[in-house]
């Protein structure tokens, strides 16, 4: 099996569950327990705490761990939103996010938040000036992703930084989940940020909200009051250790592992460009690349693709049952016939450049078999 679906979920590190057993049999406490061994515990989850914002380059902020970034999307929203609501009522979001952050938003449009969506550019990414033109005192949240999951398209996190300069009141967010471990991003701008980290090799149902001034949070889970009363629920300590390694060795390796990455994208274009019904989206991070085979059903591909021992997915995991055309590859414009013929495939720093070469063989096959549908 040939894995290419690292948008959706990556391989743990081995390291890293190496880490999640060995914490599992030595501290298998209970971080809020007051006896020594509670006490141990704890201090184990504040120094994955503290790694993880070093790593992220805002040591200043405090890490909330939650189950991922689904959870941290919605605990960031609707506490944010909760406590703004006397101060305006206009939120900003691009057209690009994930339904983590569409649906929450969506769902609150019944409280009486006034949402404006963001344009696209045919890029991919969101149209600056749009937010320029958006902004006004009432203004209380904007959330951009850093990356998009769909295209791989980076987002102008700086520039939306320094528009937000003139307006105090306003929470800038950004879901960070498909950058972490893939690009170096400065975050000092933003409020808050998120991410999962079985995205960046580490392990599923652990991710956090990194926000720089936690006391804006109110907890949408109540209970035993951890995580200083903003996510309550035992603490994950095995995974949040586990998910400090994952993102040193991830930040460690990033660098070089995306110069490979990008020669395998580079790799693929190429022998994709010289076929006929072949549309490729603009790229971004080199880990994802979007293709569309014109004619055909994203669906079909990947089946074609997958009976060849390779995985890919259509648009992303989480939509891809929803049998919508995919609101990414709408925003930026695309054809329905682009939309319906698209699949993604997505690298990470296991990939090899042999199952590269296997999949550009797999490609070429699938295309010359379905080529009568193809327009
Ligand atoms: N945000 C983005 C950009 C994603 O790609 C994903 C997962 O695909 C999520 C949020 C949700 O992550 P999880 O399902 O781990 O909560």
């Amino acid at each position: 099996m040939i894995y290419m679906d690292n948008a959706a979920t990556t391989r743990p590190y081995s390291e890293v569950m190496k880490t999640f057993m060995n914490v599992n049999e030595a501290y298998y406490f209970n971080t809020a327990s007051i006896h020594q061994s509670g006490r141990k515990a704890s201090q184990l989850l504040e120094a994955s705490r503290k790694q993880i914002v070093e790593l992220l380059g805002v040591p200043d902020y405090r890490c909330i761990f939650t189950s991922g970034a689904t959870e941290a999307n919605n605990l960031v929203i609707q506490s944010v939103l909760g406590r703004k609501r006397t101060y305006g009522r206009t939120v900003l979001v691009s057209e690009l996010e994930h339904p983590s952050v569409l649906g929450v938003l969506e769902a609150m449009k019944n409280d009486g938040f006034r949402i404006k969506y963001i344009r696209t550019l045919p890029d991919g990414t969101v149209d600056i000036e749009h937010v320029r033109r958006l902004l006004d005192d009432d203004v209380i949240f904007i959330t951009v992703m850093a990356v998009n999951n769909i295209t791989g398209s980076i987002q102008p996190i700086a520039e939306i930084t320094e528009l937000l300069k003139g307006y105090p009141k306003a929470h800038f967010h950004t879901d960070a989940t498909q950058a972490i471990g893939k690009i170096d991003m400065d975050y000092t701008g933003v409020d808050s940020l998120s991410f999962s980290s079985h995205k960046f090799h580490g392990l599923k149902g652990t991710g956090a909200l990194v926000a720089k001034e936690p006391r804006t949070l109110s907890p949408i889970l109540h209970g035993g009051g951890h995580e200083n009363n903003i996510r309550s629920g035992t603490v994950n300590l095995p995974g949040a250790v586990a998910m400090a390694r994952a993102l040193r060795i991830a930040t460690e390796q990033r660098d070089a592992a995306a110069g490979r990455i990008a020669g395998f994208n580079h790799k693929v274009r190429m022998a994709l460009r010289d076929m006929r019904a072949i549309h490729l989206q603009p790229s971004g991070v080199p880990h994802i690349l979007n293709v569309s085979f014109i004619g055909a059903k994203g669906e079909v591909v990947v089946n074609a693709l997958g009976n060849r021992g390779i995985m890919v997915s259509t648009t992303s995991a989480c939509a891809s049952k929803l049998k919508k055309l995919n609101e990414t590859l709408l925003a930026m414009d695309n054809e329905r016939a682009v939309i319906e013929g698209s699949i993604r495939i997505s690298f990470s720093g296991l990939t090899k450049e042999e199952e590269v070469d296997e999949l550009i063989t797999a490609l070429r096959a699938v295309h010359e078999e379905i080529g009568e549908v193809l327009k």
